[in-house]
C-alpha cells in the first residue's frame, strides 16, 4: 500500500546570494520500505524532508498525499492543527545531533513523542530500550550517555508512538564513524520491525548501501545563467 505520494512538487528559496529551487517530479513510498535520499550538502535534502514532516510547505505540489490525506489542500486551507495533529500521530524524526531534553531522563525522552501523540505506552518504551540496548541507561539524563547510546535514544523516541513514516537527517553525523555503519542498520531494522517507512537523508551514498539500503542519488544543477541551484530528486 502507498503511504505517501509526490508528483510536480516544487520548492524555492530566493535568497540574493544563493537561490535554489528544488523538485520531486514523481515519488511513492510504500508502507513498511526505507529509502536513503543521497545528495551532497546544499542539495536541499532537509528542505524535502521539512516537507514530508509536514513542517514547511511546498511552494506547489501537483500531488501531496500521506497516509490517505491531502496534505496539499490542508496548507492551501491553512489547517495547521490537522497537519500538526497528523505529524504527531504519524511521524518520527531521528534529528542530525542533540534534539534530547537534558532535564528529563531517557525514559521521559522516550515517552515524549507518546505524550504528544496522546498514546502513553510504557510497555513499549521499555521493550524499545530492550532492542536498543539501553535499557540500563532509562533512569539516566542524556548528558550522562555516550554519543552512540543517545543516538539510539533518538531512534526509540522516533518510534515509541507507533508512527507509520520515520525521517532521518543525517542520522549519523554526530557519531564516529565506525559506529555510523551500526546506526544505519539498527535505524532500518527498527523501523522494518515496526512497520514503519523510513527515509534517511544523507551526504553518503556508499555508507547508506553498505546498511542495506535502497538509495535514491539526487540530481543537482550548478546554477546556471539565471543564477538557480536546482536539484531534481526522482527514483530511477
Ligand atoms: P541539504 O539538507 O541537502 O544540505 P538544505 O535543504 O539544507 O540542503 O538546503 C538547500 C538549499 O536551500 C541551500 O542552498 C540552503 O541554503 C537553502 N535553504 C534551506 N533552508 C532555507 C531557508 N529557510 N531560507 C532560505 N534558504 C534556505
Ligand atoms: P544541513 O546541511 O545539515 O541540512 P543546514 O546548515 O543547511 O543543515 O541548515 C540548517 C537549518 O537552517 C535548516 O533548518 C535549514 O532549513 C536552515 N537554513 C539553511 N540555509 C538557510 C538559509 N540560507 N537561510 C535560512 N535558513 C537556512
Amino acid at each position: 500500500t502507498v503511504l505517501l505520494s509526490l508528483r510536480g512538487l516544487h520548492k524555492a528559496y530566493r535568497g540574493d546570494a544563493a537561490p535554489f529551487a528544488l523538485d520531486v517530479p514523481a515519488f511513492d513510498l510504500a508502507e513498511g520500505e526505507a529509502l536513503a535520499l543521497a545528495g551532497p550538502s546544499g542539495s536541499g535534502k532537509s528542505t524535502l524532508l521539512m516537507m514530508l514532516a509536514l513542517a514547511t510547505p511546498p511552494d506547489a505540489a501537483e500531488e501531496f498525499t500521506f497516509a490517505g490525506q491531502d496534505i496539499t489542500r490542508h496548507w492551501r486551507a491553512g489547517r495547521r492543527d490537522a497537519l500538526a495533529e497528523l505529524r504527531a500521530r504519524c511521524i518520527g524524526v531521528v534529528p542530525q545531533t542533540g534534539g534530547l531534553l537534558p532535564f528529563l531522563t531517557v525514559e521521559g525522552n522516550i515517552a515524549l513523542t507518546q505524550r504528544i501523540a496522546d498514546r502513553p505506552d510504557a510497555a513499549r518504551v521499555r521493550a524499545l530500550a530492550d532492542e536498543l540496548g539501553i535499557r540500563a541507561q532509562l533512569g539516566k539524563r542524556p548528558a550522562a550517555l555516550s554519543v552512540g547510546q543517545r543516538q539510539r535514544v533518538s531512534i526509540a523516541r522516533a518510534l515509541a508512538h507507533r508512527p507509520s513514516l520515520v525521517l532521518a537527517d543525517e542520522p549519523t553525523a554526530s557519531v564516529h564513524p565506525e559506529l555510523a555503519d551500526a546506526v544505519l542498520a539498527l535505524l532500518k531494522r527498527e523501523c522494518a520491525a515496526a512497520g514503519a517507512a523510513l527515509l534517511v537523508a544523507t551526504h553518503d551514498p556508499d555508507r547508506a548501501a553498505r546498511a542495506g539500503y535502497p538509495v535514491l542519488v539526487c540530481e543537482t544543477h550548478a546554477p546556471g545563467a539565471d543564477g538557480i541551484a536546482r536539484s531534481v530528486f526522482a527514483r530511477a
